[in-house]
């Protein structure tokens, strides 16, 4: 389905008009950029291997879940910057969860290091973010290192997949320290086709309550909490300091449409930041299916999306926002 969708994407790419001038000064003096929030680590340092080819017909026919350093390398030069992550497993497991597996590196390293590792393939232009399971025991030490050792400017967490409720004292303890330094957080927000994922530790209104108790901590909730569209609009549009990226939201052209008409509706695309979700969808798919949004709406008489705040969304400096710059 997602590739069928963007084969018609790609014939269908609108021109787009609006604003490119000025998107073209702001990006020559550095103002826009063009920021990927939500990319996964490679789950093969070299090659991926014919047996590891995976794909999960959950999300989507032929969607990647295994692609290696290369391939992220290339897969990321349509963007200027790039946030990159594992998922830390639950304690005592050693299974990953869906997309965050890492045969194809050494076994000694763990899913910071190799965040760590493939930044190191471009320090300029890619940002390590560790991930933690809150209730691990050496949560501080791995923190320490994760941010001393290896560079690591923020963090990602997937609540559902990791079974951590945002409300317990074990989160607390992990929002509480990266609001005391400075770090922003991504959270997995939405669906999941792991069964054993608990979807409302991943729901856009589990994400208010933490950004009640912790005004200063930066947040995204990734994937526009698909398909919790209204409630994350709801959740973003009230908090300064919580985001929301569209990573994976454009492969579903209805979908997308909704999304981007609940926040236009409110006012409230400038709070939507670009993301890809590699290895599922490559940043060009994703812009591509952005930029399609606005023809689908004339073609099916359906309200309008304005193409500016399409735009707007790609070359958002979310670095500026996030304080990573
Ligand atoms: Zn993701």
């Amino acid at each position: 389905m997602v590739v069928a969708n963007y084969s018609v994407v790609q014939r269908q790419i609108p021109r787009v008009s609006v604003c490119t001038d000025k998107l073209q000064i702001e990006h020559l003096r550095g103002i826009a950029l063009i920021v990927d929030v939500h990319s996964h680590i490679p789950t093969h340092e070299a090659d991926v291997p014919p047996e590891d080819q995976a794909s999960n017909s959950l999300i989507g026919t032929n969607v990647k879940l295994a692609g290696s350093l290369n391939e992220y390398v290339s897969a990321m030069e349509t963007v200027d910057k790039a946030l990159v992550f594992g998922l830390a497993p639950r304690p005592g497991s050693g299974e990953h969860p869906v997309i965050d597996w890492n045969a194809g590196w050494h076994e000694s390293l763990n899913h910071n290091d190799i965040a760590a590792r493939t930044a190191a393939a471009n320090p300029e232009k890619f940002i390590p973010f560790m991930s933690l399971h809150p209730e691990q025991p050496d949560i501080d030490d791995e923190y320490d290192r994760a941010v001393g050792d290896l560079g690591c400017k923020g963090m990602k967490l997937a609540l559902s997949y990791q079974a951590v409720d945002p409300m317990s004292d074990a989160a607390f303890r992990l929002f509480d320290r990266l609001q005391a330094d400075g770090l922003p957080i991504v959270f997995h927000n939405g669906m999941s086709v792991a069964p054993d994922a608990v979807l409302r530790y991943a729901h856009p209104l589990a994400m208010d309550e933490v950004a009640i108790r912790f005004p200063n901590l930066k947040m995204i909730l990734a994937h526009t909490g698909h398909p919790w569209y209204e409630d994350c609009m709801a959740v973003v549009r009230k908090h300064s300091n919580v985001w929301t990226d569209i990573s994976g939201v454009p492969s579903r052209p209805w979908m997308a449409w909704r999304a981007m008409r609940v926040f236009h509706e409110f006012s409230a695309t400038h709070k939507m930041l670009f993301g890809s979700d590699w290895t599922l969808w490559t940043p060009q798919k994703t812009m591509d299916g952005l930029r399609a949004i606005p023809r689908f709406a004339r073609e099916h008489n359906l309200p309008p999306i304005p193409e500016d705040e399409i735009e707007a969304i790609i070359n958002r400096n979310s670095l500026e926002l996030l304080g990573l710059e």
